[in-house]
């Protein structure tokens, strides 16, 4: 047996259900199907750049979010012996219309979530649904799911299916059976939370030393978590490691692999391995991605988000570009109905867009701002940077990775809303 639908989206991560609620505003009616019995608020900090909250904004969002993120003021960064290396201002204190959030990727979630149960109603996700792979008959496409004990579910059927299953994605793996396992970058990560006293600008988000010898970047993602101002900062260690780690979000990881390199960082701005010991967990996940695809869709059936193009975590873009493909999406639904066709230009535009973001993110995202300075100083303390490097030079590298993502100011205020 089966049921009927018109837009079907697999996965309730950051991308389906900011699908789903675009379509909603574009009165295209959908029904999500996740594969895990209950959504949890995992994970740890992410960033949401002016792009991707303006979307969030026409989406009426910001007001939540203000309730559980931070605005992020400033990005700066620092060598690894915290010498102050270049500052720049986020958000709207860098004259964009949108704001910067740094937010917990759980809080984040659960904004989407609770807006889809309250403007689709409660059956618009379906949970402990895991979507085995779809046909496709002319007419409609059919999505054939397993529950968690992998016991077969009625198939659903639909005009269109979206697949938002992320980094993982069993409909990409039907797309492209041949392709291997996504590309480690030579970089581990772990990541983790602690409850500390503000720092900086309360609303800065730190990049600091280089991968090779260990590299930080620190944000604060909540504010005032225990009435006397402290704030919940998220921190991620990243070094060179020939030896990836388990592909698995919620992996644990352990002090004595990363810490070392990080035990002497007490800077006056922050006491790096004390805020590390103070975490309550730690989790380690390999930097991956995978080489770019020449097309995500067939007929009626489409991938978005990581499902479509993860990256390495390296320039604040994974959800970003995630929101975008869905407002796109939604927009090109609304304007062309629900047709193969819509599917066909979005995916010409969305390929071509997070291809360079993807590409971008493995030589030159923001941080290479790190690497110039690691490489040009040998990893040694400096007296003076500007005859080393200019601080127009490194505007430059941050300029360009704004271009490649989509969110210089000028061109983001130009651009028409998707929908
Ligand atoms: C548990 C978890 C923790 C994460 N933590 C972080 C983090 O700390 N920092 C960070 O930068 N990024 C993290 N990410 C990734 C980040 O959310 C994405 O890079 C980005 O937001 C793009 O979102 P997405 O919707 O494409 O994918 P995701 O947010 O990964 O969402 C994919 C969704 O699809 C569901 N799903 C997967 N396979 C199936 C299937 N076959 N059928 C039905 N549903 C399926 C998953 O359960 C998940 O809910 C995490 C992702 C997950 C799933």
């Amino acid at each position: 047996m089966s049921s009927k639908e018109d837009v079907v989206i697999i996965g309730a991560g950051i991308g389906g259900l900011t699908l789903a609620l675009s379509l909603h505003q574009a009165g295209i009616a959908c029904r999500i199907y996740e594969a895990v019995p209950e959504l949890r608020p995992l994970g740890v900090g992410i960033n949401v750049l002016p792009h991707a909250a303006r979307e969030l904004a026409e989406l009426g969002l910001l007001p939540e979010l203000d309730k559980v993120g931070v605005r992020t003021r400033e990005s700066i960064f620092f060598n690894e012996h915290g010498q102050f290396v270049f500052r720049e201002a986020a958000g709207l204190a860098a004259g964009f219309d949108w704001p910067q959030y740094s937010i917990h990727r759980g809080d984040l979630q659960t904004v989407l979530f609770d807006a889809v149960k309250q403007r689709l109603g409660p059956d618009a996700v379906v949970c402990g649904q895991r979507c085995t792979g779809a046909t496709q008959d002319g007419e409609s496409i059919t999505a054939h799911f397993v529950s968690p004990d992998g016991e077969r579910l009625p198939d659903v059927r639909a005009r269109l299916l979206v697949a938002c299953d992320g980094v993982h994605s069993a409909l990409r793996k039907q797309l492209y059976p041949q392709e291997g396992a996504p590309r480690y970058s030579g970089v581990n990560m772990w990541r983790g939370t602690a409850v500390w006293k503000p720092f900086l600008s309360e609303a800065s988000m730190v990049r600091a030393g280089w991968l090779d010898v260990g590299k930080m970047v620190i944000y604060p993602i909540r504010n005032d978590v225990d009435g006397k101002g402290s704030q919940l900062i998220n921190w991620v260690a990243e070094i060179t490691d020939p030896n990836p780690a388990i592909r698995d979000w919620s992996r644990p990881g352990r002090l004595e692999d990363f810490l070392p390199a990080f035990e002497d960082w007490h800077f006056d701005w922050l006491d790096v391995p004390a805020l590390i010991r103070s975490s309550d967990s730690i989790l380690e996940y390999p930097m991956v991605d995978q080489d770019p695809l020449p097309t995500w869709t067939q007929g009626r059936l489409t991938l978005l988000g990581d499902a479509a193009h993860p990256m390495v975590p390296r320039g604040s873009n994974g959800a970003g570009q995630a929101i975008i493909d869905a407002r796109y999406l939604a927009g090109q639904l609304k304007r062309r109905g629900l047709t193969e066709e819509a599917l066909q230009d979005y995916d010409k535009v969305r390929v071509a867009a997070t291809t360079q973001v993807v590409l971008t993110n493995r030589t030159n995202p923001p941080d290479a701002i790190l690497r110039e300075v690691y490489e040009r100083t040998g990893g040694k303390r400096f007296e003076q940077l500007e005859p080393i490097v200019s601080q127009a030079e490194l505007q430059a590298i941050s300029d360009n990775y704004k271009k490649v993502a989509g969110y210089s100011p000028a061109a983001l205020k130009a651009r028409p809303s998707f929908l």
